[in-house]
């Protein structure tokens, strides 16, 4: 090589590098410095009021709470709108940083998950049609006369496809269906005999739709609360920090209380 070349190719080298060091300071993986870290929430966004869609973005109880609680932690909310049953999985795998869906704490989740401190209670109950002979909790019969619709893999669902002898109907007895609208049009178009369901949403389901009821009895009582894989247990303490932080402000009621009342 002669002197000409060799400055030739130190030359394009050079070139090369700036131009490298230039791209990576401005795109690389330098953090910005306003750029957070992401909270990544997995819900299932058909579970008014606590969670549902307004036209393209996310509204909620749950939404809602689960931005003071980015706000509180210095993090940038993300929100992953997934089956009810796929959340505790992609949690304990790390999918997702937490999962916030009207959630219900249970022995069994928690073997897979770790749950926060509860932020609200949850009550399933019954919803049949307003001329159904099931007018209370004793006269649902786990005899294969009748059929329960449930959202899958909830509470309701876990619960109701017990056996008699453990207090409910027999898988058999049981429709899941992958939402609780789903459940509550079979009810309403005579597929099942009653739906069993979160309270909350069961007024709103019963609200938009003809001739239905819900029983006055609660079928269960629950605490809802937010899980968190097992070995992030820096998350799980922050965000019981922050939730003790917004329950005593207030705004978790406040929260609540603007979608729920009293
Ligand atoms: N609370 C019920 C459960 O945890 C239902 C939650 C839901 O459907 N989003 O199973």
């Amino acid at each position: 090589m002669n002197k000409k070349t060799i400055v030739k190719v130190l030359s394009v080298v050079l070139a090369l590098v700036l131009g490298l060091t230039a791209l990576w300071a401005c795109g690389g993986d330098e953090p910005k410095t306003d750029e957070k870290e992401q909270l990544i929430m997995a819900t299932n966004a058909a579970f008014p009021p606590y969670e549902y869609k307004e036209g393209d973005s996310f509204a909620g109880i749950d939404v809602e709470i689960a931005g003071l609680l980015a706000d509180k932690l210095g993090m940038e909310l993300v929100i992953k709108d997934v089956e009810f049953g796929s959340i505790v999985g992609g949690v304990e795998t790390g999918k997702f940083d937490m999962g916030m869906a009207g959630m219900t704490v249970t022995p069994d989740r928690l073997e897979s998950v770790n749950f926060t401190t509860s932020y609200a209670t949850g009550i399933q109950v019954v919803i049949v049609k307003e001329d159904s002979s099931i007018v209370s909790l004793d006269d649902m019969l786990a005899d294969g006369s009748m059929k329960y619709g449930v959202q899958q893999d909830t509470t309701g669902d876990i619960y109701a496809s017990l056996t008699p002898d453990e207090g409910g109907y027999g898988q058999d007895n049981v429709i899941r269906y992958k939402t609780g609208a789903e459940a509550v049009q079979a009810l309403a178009t005579g597929k099942v005999d009653a739906v069993i369901i979160d309270n909350e949403p069961a007024k709103s389901f019963v609200a938009a739709t003809e001739g239905l009821k819900i029983l006055e009895a609660e079928w269960t009582v629950e605490d809802y609360a937010i899980c968190v894989a097992k070995e992030n247990t820096e998350l799980l303490d922050k965000l019981n920090a922050a939730l003790a932080e917004l329950e005593a402000e207030g705004k978790i009621a406040e929260i609540i209380d603007r979608y729920i009342g009293d």
